[in-house]
């Protein structure tokens, strides 16, 4: 595996959850109660949104007039502490050489309105596997609030695979 010669990533197995952001929409306008978890972002996930997320053209499908942001975490065993990070553009390519695989969600988020969703998936690595790096003490960590729930999108995934396979 290695990182193709004009620069590119060298994104691997790739999830598109679009049919699951319009059943998830259809179900909220709906008025599914159920569906209102999905339009759950936490002021710890907006604010992460508005300081570290990618500006899009796109518009919010809920409000319409919010401004919707793209958010990256990374999720993976060799990437151990590391592992549930929001991670920039410049970091992933960074990360590509460093480490043998991980997954990156992409999550879009409102920053006017709660709406929150899975966009996309990937695996970035250069498949080579590593150890995780050995816990260390980072400014990010004194950053970092564990008491406050992030959400695990990998998690969120799982949740959205099962829904799948019932409809
Ligand atoms: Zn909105």
């Amino acid at each position: 595996m290695s990182v193709a010669k004009n620069g590119m990533w060298s994104k691997r197995d790739e999830i598109d959850y679009s049919l699951d952001r319009r059943n998830t929409l259809q179900a909220l306008f709906r008025g599914s109660a159920s569906a209102m978890d999905a339009c759950d972002a936490d002021p710890y996930l907006k604010r992460a949104a508005k300081h570290h997320g990618d500006a899009t053209t796109r518009p919010c499908p809920i409000c319409r007039r919010g401004e919707i942001r793209e958010l990256r975490y990374v999720f993976g065993d060799q990437l151990g502490q590391y592992s549930g990070r929001i991670k920039s553009v410049k970091e992933l390519t960074e990360m590509q050489s460093e480490y043998g695989e991980f997954r990156v969600y992409t999550v879009e988020v409102c920053l006017d309105c709660d709406w929150n969703h899975l966009i996309y998936s990937y695996l970035l690595g250069d498949g080579r596997t590593r150890k995780p790096p050995r816990k260390a003490h980072t400014l990010e960590d004194d950053d970092f609030k564990p008491d406050r729930k992030v959400k695990s999108w990998h998690v969120h995934e799982q949740v959205l695979r099962e829904q799948g396979r019932s409809r």
